[in-house]
């Protein structure tokens, strides 16, 4: 419901192939074998807003989804990072600036992404360090003022967060970082 990831045939532990059963309140692919229960889970992503002298920095993507549009610095996390040291990760990949996270904004989901459904947190940071340069999966990243975003805007919840920027309308939430 809501993901529209094709799902797996074959057990990933014992190679059994899996039947749909009713478990835990919906139909999930379960291995007959071995007891495996396909979870579809959310993804988790990480965004960052980074502001620096009154201005926003942004990364023009390079890849799909919305190549050529505009977001946050963005990613998602591995299963052995806290989220505020993958915000903090994907900033510096894709721009080069080292950034201390110092803030939660807003946390957001989606289910339109064709990587799968996700759920995507976002911070603010200051920038510590580095030099401006795009990486990874940015082919442009700049800052830019309030009156001058690009109008091309990848992701919902991106414009919805900008919005609420250019508008002084963040509620930002100290966060206790890792240590
Ligand atoms: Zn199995």
């Amino acid at each position: 419901m809501g993901d529209e990831r094709p799902s797996y045939r074959y057990c990933p532990y014992c190679r059994t192939e899996l039947s749909d059963r009713l478990v835990f309140g919906r139909t999930r692919r379960v291995c007959p074998s071995c007891g495996f229960v396909h979870f579809v889970d959310p993804k988790v992503g990480v965004a960052v807003l980074v502001e620096h002298a009154g201005k926003v920095l942004l990364v023009r993507r390079a890849v799909a989804p919305s190549q050529g549009a505009w977001c946050l610095p963005s990613g998602f996390v591995e299963s052995d990072e806290d989220p505020a040291e993958a915000a903090a990760r994907e900033c510096l990949e894709e721009t080069g600036l080292h950034v201390r996270i110092t803030d939660l904004l807003h946390v957001g989901s989606y289910r339109n992404d064709p990587r799968g459904a996700g759920i995507i947190i976002f911070y603010q940071a200051q920038v510590v360090g580095g030099w401006l340069t795009p990486g990874d999966d940015a082919d442009e990243a700049r800052f830019f003022a309030s009156h001058e975003l690009p109008t091309e805007i990848a992701f919902r919840s991106n414009r919805e967060i900008l919005s609420r920027w250019q508008r002084g309308q963040l509620v930002p939430c100290p966060v206790i970082r890792p240590q």
